[in-house]
């Protein structure tokens, strides 16, 4: 009889960011070791909904403004935002993720302020869209900044 291959046990969505993906909006590359670790022992699978969402690196900031994703150039970017979203969704869905670790003030991973929609570096209490997408669907966000 054939050994039963063991199946794998993700516990963890985490922001790409955090752990040495190069994903931000302005290119730059951070490690969080805690959070990385985890992606290390297999407990967590990173993933950056605004690359997965079909935008680039580097791009230009967005901030969320009256319900919608605009970016520095006034340019409306809810789409990529709401389908990065999705996606993220879909592969906590996939591999029963019932936890996500994500970077706080992101217009996509906040979740408990974002900026404002000025962009003059002002953080108002709020979540991400793909923050609030999880939430709605039973899957608890921590903020990297609490873990
Ligand atoms: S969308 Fe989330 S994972 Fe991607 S760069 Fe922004 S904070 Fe990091």
């Amino acid at each position: 009889m054939e050994p039963e291959e063991k199946k794998h046990k993700y516990e963890y969505i985490v922001s790409a960011c955090l752990c040495g993906e190069k994903t931000r909006y302005d290119g730059k590359v951070f490690v969080k070791d805690k959070i990385k670790k985890l992606v290390d022992q297999g407990k967590a699978i990173p993933v950056c909904p605004e690359v997965a969402g079909g935008l680039e690196v580097p791009r230009l900031p967005c901030e969320i403004r009256e319900g919608r994703v605009i970016n520095a150039a006034s340019e409306d970017k809810t789409g990529n935002f709401v389908d990065g979203a999705n996606k993220v969704l879909a592969l906590a869905k996939k591999h029963g993720i019932k936890k996500a670790i994500l970077k706080e003030k992101s217009p996509s991973c906040g979740s408990k302020h974002v900026y404002d929609g000025t962009f003059t570096g002002t953080l108002t209490p709020g979540q991400g869209i793909t923050s609030r997408l999880l939430q709605e669907n039973g899957i608890e966000v921590i903020s990297d900044e609490d873990f």
